[in-house]
C-alpha cells in the first residue's frame, strides 16, 4: 500500500470517531428536544429543528457542560444563567418567526437564544449589558459561524433604533415594566415576549402584540423566573 493509501484509510477509519467526539452530546440534545420540548406541546418544525441543531453545550462554561441538556437553567458566570431549554423554545415559538423576520434580543448572555433565533431567521440583533458576557458571546458567534447575528454591549432598555423596527423582540431578563422604547421599535403586526415582575416576586411571561393599526395588546402567559433586567 502506498503512503497515500494509508492516509486515506486513516481518514476513513477516524472520521466517524472525530464526528462523534465533536458532537458527543448529540443524543442528549435529541432527547432534550423530544422529552422536554415536543412532549410539552411545541410542534413548530423550525423551532424543533433549531433546538436540535444548536449545540447548547458550546454556550456553557466547560466545567458545567455535562448539565447543558438538563431540564433547567445553567449558570454562565457574572450571576447570570442560560434559560431552561423549554423556555428558550417556547419564547422562540410564540413570536412566530419567518425566514425574513428582523429580530431583536435583549440579554445576549451566553448567546444561545440568539443562535436558536439565527437558525430560523436571516438577521438577529442582540444586546448585552455586561461587557464580558457580550464579548464572549461575540467570539462564540464568530467561532460557530453565525454571521447573521449582530451584537453590541449596551443597556437594552433603549432597544436598537437604527436596526428597527422589528418583527419580533425577545427579552430574556425580567423587567419591572415593559420598556416603552421597545414597544416603539416593534413593527405593526409584530410580537414581543418579555418576563415582567420584580426579582423578589412572581414574574409573568408576557406577550405584547402590536396590530397593523399600531394598537398594543398585552397578554400574560405563565409564571417564570428570570434574572433581573439591570440598568447602568
Ligand atoms: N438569552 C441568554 C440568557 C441570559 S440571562 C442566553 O441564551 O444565554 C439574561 C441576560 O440579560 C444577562 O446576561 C444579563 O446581563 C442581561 N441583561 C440584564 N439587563 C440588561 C439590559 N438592561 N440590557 C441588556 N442586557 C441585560
Amino acid at each position: 500500500m502506498t503512503t497515500l493509501n494509508y492516509i486515506f484509510y486513516y481518514i476513513i477509519l477516524l472520521t466517524p470517531l472525530f464526528s462523534s467526539f465533536q458532537d458527543r452530546f448529540g443524543e442528549s440534545r435529541n432527547r432534550m428536544v423530544s422529552e422536554q420540548i415536543e412532549k410539552r406541546g411545541i410542534s413548530d418544525k423550525d423551532v424543533l429543528k433549531a433546538m436540535r441543531i444548536v449545540k447548547r453545550h458550546l454556550f456553557i462554561p466547560q466545567v458545567l457542560r455535562n448539565r447543558a441538556y438538563n431540564d433547567g437553567p445553567v449558570p454562565i458566570g457574572y450571576g447570570q444563567t442560560i434559560s431552561q431549554p423549554y423556555i428558550v423554545a417556547y419564547m422562540t415559538d410564540i413570536i412566530d418567526l419567518k425566514p425574513n423576520s428582523n429580530v431583536l434580543e435583549i440579554g445576549t448572555g451566553s448567546g444561545y437564544q440568539a443562535a436558536v433565533l439565527a437558525e430560523i431567521t436571516n438577521k438577529v440583533y442582540t444586546i448585552e449589558i455586561i461587557q464580558e458576557l457580550g464579548e464572549a458571546a461575540k467570539e462564540t458567534f464568530k467561532d460557530l459561524g453565525y454571521n447573521n447575528i449582530e451584537s453590541k454591549i449596551a443597556d437594552g432598555y433603549f432597544g436598537w433604533e437604527e436596526k428597527g423596527p422589528f418583527d419580533a423582540i425577545i427579552v430574556t431578563a425580567a423587567t419591572e415594566f415593559i420598556p416603552p422604547p421597545l414597544i416603539g421599535q416593534l413593527k405593526p403586526g409584530g410580537k414581543m415576549v418579555i418576563p415582567v415582575g420584580s426579582p423578589m416576586q412572581v414574574q409573568f411571561l408576557m406577550l405584547v402584540e402590536k396590530n397593523v393599526q399600531g394598537k398594543v395588546k398585552t397578554r400574560s402567559l405563565f409564571p417564570v423566573r428570570f434574572v433581573p433586567f439591570t440598568r447602568n
